[in-house]
């Protein structure tokens, strides 16, 4: 499955499930496989005498960039194609011991907002800046000011050519040159000497939340080595077969690690835009139900979560569960409202209520709740 993303990524979907032979050819099988849940078919796996049985072994897609790699080599590449830029919201399995687990922070299974660009050794430099700063916006979209950005540079134990390095570490040294600049000091930046991975040089994005914590979320990860083990090539403007730089980047990681990074950062106080319960809607006297329905449907048409909460509770009981649950907006409504076609607002926080018509209501939230980047 393809799907033409606004802006510059394919959106594409790799096999859940890969035969072994693929994570042999990556490495992963030989020096990953602790971390790699392996599969087969039950009934040869209760049956592994029987040779007429598929006795394959499959493995758990544990990363997504073999698959991405296998979509890469579909066809014959041309220059005049690059950079190709896959992305894919990949739900990915890896073994953790139970005791390694930990609440949202480390799961077994996750999704991480991976991606992998195939370009040209002159289109690095591009694509890096180009990665970063998709990667400062979003952190930025979602309220973090502080951040900062590390280059890894070789480890002793490596593959790849001394000049390909310095190639790659130039050019990486020369975003980060680029990144501080351009914030204005305020994007710290530095440099992890002999911390790279053994196929290339990184990036790490470390953030800062609300009380001083730091989390290291994405990673822009230039890989020398998986297009050689898979022979991906494109063929340049001379008809030449010519290897193409492998580049790896995820924004927040894990998007069940980074979910409770937000929570722990808003301490449950989402922003509108981001509260998976934006309003609830409550009755003060069961004469208001119609109304607090009718209020909820044409917030629910605005494209705003809303529900509503008529049981015969105190209006103040119901305020204060919802405190609790973090709901950002609470709407009161008693028959006063109903006869106005007006709700009376409670925010999350705060002692004010403001009274106001529906329609103002629903103008000023739907703004609220648009998501940063498309304001
Ligand atoms: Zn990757």
């Amino acid at each position: 499955m393809r799907r033409r993303l606004e802006g510059t990524y394919e959106e594409v979907n790799a096999p859940q499930i890969l035969d072994k032979s693929l994570w042999e050819t990556s490495g992963h099988w030989g020096w990953y496989n602790e971390n790699m849940f392996g599969v087969k078919s039950a009934h040869a796996m209760m049956n592994e005498e029987d040779e007429e049985a598929d006795q394959r072994v499959f493995a758990l897609k544990p990363m997504n960039c073999p698959g991405h790699v296998q979509i890469f080599k579909h066809g014959l590449r041309s220059y005049r194609e690059m950079p190709v830029r896959l992305a894919e919201f990949g739900n990915v399995h890896r073994y953790e011991p139970s005791g390694a687990l930990h609440g949202l922070m480390r799961v077994r299974g996750f999704t991480q907002d991976d991606a992998h660009v195939f370009c040209t050794e002159e289109q690095m430099r591009d694509e890096c800046l180009r990665i970063n700063d998709l990667i400062l916006s979003v952190y930025k979209d979602f309220g973090f000011e502080e951040m900062s950005v590390l280059l890894s540079t070789r480890p002793e134990k490596r593959v790849g050519d001394d000049e390909s390095w310095d190639n790659a570490e130039e050019i990486m040294m020369d975003v980060l040159k680029t990144i501080e600049e351009q914030s204005g000091g305020k994007i710290k930046t530095g440099i992890n000497e002999g911390e790279g991975a053994f196929y290339g040089p990184k990036f790490e994005y470390t953030l800062k939340d609300a009380i001083g914590r730091t989390w290291q979320c994405g990673t822009t990860q230039v890989d020398f080595n998986l297009p050689e083990r898979f022979g991906a090539f494109y063929i340049d403007s001379d008809s030449n077969k010519k290897q193409p730089v492998m580049i790896h980047r995820a924004i927040c990681g894990s998007m069940e690690r980074f979910l409770g990074i937000l929570i722990e950062n808003f301490a449950g106080h989402f922003p509108l835009w981001l509260a998976p319960q934006q309003v609830v809607v409550a009755t003060i006297t069961g004469d208001a139900d119609a109304y607090a329905e009718e209020v909820v449907a044409k917030l629910k048409k605005a494209g705003l979560q809303a529900k509503v909460d008529t049981r015969n509770e105190k209006i103040n009981y119901k305020v204060r569960e919802h405190s609790l649950a973090k709901v950002p907006v609470i709407m009161v409504c008693g028959m006063r409202e109903a006869e106005e076609g007006s709700v009376n607002i409670r925010r999350l926080g705060s002692k004010d209520q403001t009274s106001m018509s529906l329609e103002d209501a629903i103008a000023s939230l739907v703004e609220e709740a648009t998501p940063p980047d498309l304001r």
